[in-house]
């Protein structure tokens, strides 16, 4: 019977990632998935999401060349061609993350799996036993009572595989898989609309980055519905028709249901060895042990932030704690998160709503407008910088919105995670002319010291 110290079930984020850093910590690993290695995030969410993101920029820069002085027409999207681009780059990823996994000497089994006993997964008849089991099974695409998938109604994973551009879209959920979706879709040539239940597009940020979003997308001629839910849905030969509860009726060639991922962790043997869940997630402390003595739960199948950087650090925590690293605990408020629909938003840490909550009147809030930044300005984006401070002490929060801002998220959760104060930061040097300068003008205006911006 095969056994190791690790049998880990699912190779998405979490599940490889704990695989190549026990591994790395001279551990033993077993590792499962009934599917390709890298999971959801590699081969259906964030990279062939991003993929499409990027042809979508190459198609709202030819469109708008002119402005910048180059000839260039427009003349479509070729769906087939973008979806070659898109694939190529998941398989050299997907191709260097299975040698990845070979050199560190991780058995990689390819089955589906199933907890037999709290330290033994079974796949085809073979039983795989651990000293530690760690569940990473992640999540699926949810979709509402009555409404069902198939045909013209459809969730991320089927939209990824279509080969042409719809004319007329809804997308179901104003979340981050709904506005970036409906960012490609627009940027690509279809009429785009999203209909939201809660009062806001992306509705788990600060208000001012869904407000600033909900601009730039009225800019860019999405349409969106808030505050209304959803109430039906029927498809025919001419399209998908869909009825909200306010009565407003909509017509597509398609819809996306974009409303939220559900754990991928019942039917697998999980409630039966007793481990605790809720509402189907599996249930960890803060070192994401469940209740059962050497079994761990990592990434999506857990309640909280569902991102593939979340999984890779659980993923290495298990790791480390089971090697007896004592690693530090995961905290989901400082994780950083970015959506990549035009204009991007991007955060890390408190929004001001949860600081005024935390802290009453002691937070301080400063915004600082790309509109005084050279390199916002060089690529024609609108936006912002928003810090929250708890005040007289370290910056909590700083959100962003703009094009290519998530790439500031690198400095921004660095800040939040050191408990940088505004004077910590104001002493530091930003490159000029870089959209990064950005974050250095708004903590030395935050520090009282403002250069490019008025006191
Ligand atoms: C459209 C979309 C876009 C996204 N974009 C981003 C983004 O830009 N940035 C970001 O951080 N996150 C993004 N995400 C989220 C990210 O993909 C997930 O948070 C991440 O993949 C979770 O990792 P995981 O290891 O928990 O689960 P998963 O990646 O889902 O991996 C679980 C694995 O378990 C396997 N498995 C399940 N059951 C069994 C079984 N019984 N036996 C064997 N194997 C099993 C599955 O085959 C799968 O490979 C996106 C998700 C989607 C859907």
């Amino acid at each position: 019977m095969p056994t190791a110290d690790l049998v880990i079930l699912g190779g998405g984020s979490g599940g490889y990632a704990c695989a190549l850093r026990a591994s790395q910590l001279g551990l033993s690993v077993i590792l499962i998935d009934q599917d390709k290695l890298g999971g959801t995030c590699l081969h259906r969410g964030c990279i062939p999401t991003k993929a499409l993101l990027h042809a979508a920029e190459v198609a709202d820069s030819t469109r708008e060349s002119e402005h910048f002085g180059v000839r260039a027409t427009f003349e479509g999207i070729d769906m087939a061609r973008v979806n070659a681009y898109r694939d190529a780059v998941v398989g050299r990823l997907y191709k260097g993350l299975q040698g990845l996994v070979k050199s560190r000497s991780v058995t990689f089994v390819e089955g589906t799996g199933r907890l037999v006993a709290p330290n033994a997964v079974e796949v085809g008849g073979t039983r795989y036993e651990g000293a530690n089991v760690v569940l990473a099974t992640g999540s699926y695409a949810r979709t509402l009572p009555g409404l069902e998938i198939g045909g013209r109604i459809m969730t991320s994973d089927q939209a990824l595989a279509l080969d042409e551009v719809p004319e007329k879209v809804i997308v179901l959920g104003g979340g981050v898989i709904g506005v970036e979706f409906a960012s490609v879709w627009k940027s690509f040539g279809s009429d785009v609309t999203i209909v939201e239940a809660l009062p806001h597009l992306v509705p788990n940020e600060d208000e001012s980055c869904s407000k600033a979003l909900e601009r730039a997308f009225r800019k860019r001629g999405i349409s969106f519905t808030l505050g209304v839910r959803f109430q039906s849905a029927a498809q025919d030969d001419a399209g998908v028709h869909v009825t909200l509860e306010d009565g407003t009726t909509l017509d597509a060639d398609l819809l996306l249901v974009a409303v939220g991922r559900g754990p991928n962790a019942t039917g697998m043997g999980y409630e039966e060895q007793g481990i605790a869940m809720e509402r189907g997630w599996v249930l960890v402390d803060e070192r994401l042990r469940t209740n059962v003595p050497n079994v761990y739960a990592v990434g999506d199948i857990t309640p909280g932030l569902q991102l593939a950087h979340r999984g890779f650090q659980h993923g290495i925590f298990v790791a480390e704690q089971i090697a007896g690293l004592n690693p530090a605990i995961i905290e989901d408020i400082n994780i950083p998160r970015v959506t990549y629909c035009e204009p991007e938003v991007a955060s890390i840490g408190m929004t001001e709503a949860q600081a005024r909550a935390a802290h009453g009147d002691d937070v301080a809030i400063y915004e600082y407008s790309l509109a005084g930044n050279g390199k916002s300005q060089i690529l024609d984006t609108a936006g912002f910088i928003k810090l929250v401070q708890h005040r007289d002490g370290p910056v909590i929060g700083v959100h962003m919105v703009g094009s290519r801002v998530g790439e500031q998220i690198g400095e921004a959760q660095l800040i939040v995670n050191w408990e940088a104060t505004p004077d910590n930061v104001a002493l530091l040097i930003h490159a000029h002319p870089t959209q990064n300068e950005a974050m250095g003008e708004a903590h030395l205006a935050l520090a009282g010291k403002p250069l490019h911006a008025h006191a």
